[in-house]
C-alpha cells in the first residue's frame, strides 16, 4: 500500500535525514520543501529585491510567475536536487546568508501559495515522504502517516554548525544558535500557516535519540 508521509517540524531536528532514509527504504519520492523556500529565497536575493534592512515584497510577488523550481534525482548521491530555472542550486541554498532570509520570503502568502500547489500536484500518485513546516497541516491533511520532530534549539544549533564547518563556511556556533531561535520565532508566529503541530502527528523528540533509533521507530508506525 502506498501512502504519504508528511514530516515536519523546526529547522535542524533531523527531518531530512530521517525523510531521506524512509524514501530510500520504501522506494518512496523524497521532497525537501524548504529547498523550494530557499531556491524562492536565493532568486530573491539574486534579484537585489531583499537585504539587512529591505524587502521588496510586491517585486518578488509580480516575479513569481518567473520562478522555476524542480527537482532532478542525482543517482550518485541517491536523492533529488533543485533547480531554479535550470541551474543547479543546491549548494547555494544551504549557506546562512539564504538560512537568514528565508523565513522572511517564506511569510509571504503568494509565495506560499505557490509551492503548496506544486507540492501537492508532486503528492498526486503518493508514495511520497514530505519535509517541511505545514505538510501534515496545508500540504496533505490527510497523509496516512505525519510525524512532527523536535529537539533542544542547543541541539539542533550544534547539528547545524557542524554542518556549515564540514562544508568550509565560516561561521560562529552563537550565530548558528540566533538563526536557530530566529527562524523558529518567525515560522511559528507567520500569519499564513504558521508551524504548528497537527493534531494526527506522532510527535518524535530526538534530542536525544540516535538516527537508527528514530529510523526504526517510524518504520514501525508504518508497518502497524
Ligand atoms: O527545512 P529548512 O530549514 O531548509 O527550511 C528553511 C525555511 O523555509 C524554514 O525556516 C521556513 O521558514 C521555510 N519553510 C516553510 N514551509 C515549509 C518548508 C520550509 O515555511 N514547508
Amino acid at each position: 500500500k502506498k501512502i504519504t508521509i508528511a514530516i515536519d517540524g523546526f529547522s535542524s531536528t533531523g527531518k531530512s535525514t530521517l525523510a531521506k532514509q524512509l524514501a530510500k527504504e520504501l522506494a518512496y519520492v523524497y521532497v525537501d520543501t524548504g529547498a523550494m523556500y530557499r531556491a524562492v529565497t536565493l532568486y530573491t536575493m539574486q534579484n537585489n529585491f531583499i537585504n539587512a534592512d529591505f524587502f521588496d515584497k510586491k517585486a518578488l510577488i509580480d516575479s513569481l510567475s518567473k520562478i522555476q523550481l524542480e527537482f532532478k534525482f542525482n543517482a550518485d548521491l541517491g536523492f533529488a536536487e533543485m533547480y531554479l530555472n535550470g541551474e543547479n542550486v543546491e549548494k547555494q541554498i544551504r549557506t546562512i546568508e539564504v538560512s537568514n532570509f528565508v523565513s522572511k520570503v517564506a511569510e509571504v502568502s503568494q509565495v506560499r501559495s505557490k509551492l503548496v500547489e506544486q507540492q501537492q500536484e508532486m503528492g498526486k500518485n503518493k508514495a511520497i515522504v514530505m519535509d517541511g513546516r505545514d505538510i501534515g497541516t496545508v500540504v496533505f491533511p490527510h497523509a496516512e502517516l505525519k510525524i512532527f520532530m523536535t529537539a533542544s534549539a542547543e541541539t539542533r544549533a550544534q547539528r547545524r554548525f557542524e554542518e556549515l564547518q564540514q562544508k568550509g563556511d565560516n561561521v560562529s556556533y552563537e550565530d548558528v544558535l540566533k538563526n536557530v531561535v530566529e527562524r523558529d520565532y518567525i515560522d511559528t508566529h507567520r500569519e499564513d500557516s504558521p508551524l504548528v503541530i497537527a493534531d494526527d502527528a506522532i510527535e518524535i523528540d530526538n534530542s536525544y535519540l540516535s538516527r537508527e533509533e528514530q529510523f526504526s521507530a517510524v518504520l514501525e508506525l508504518i508497518n502497524d
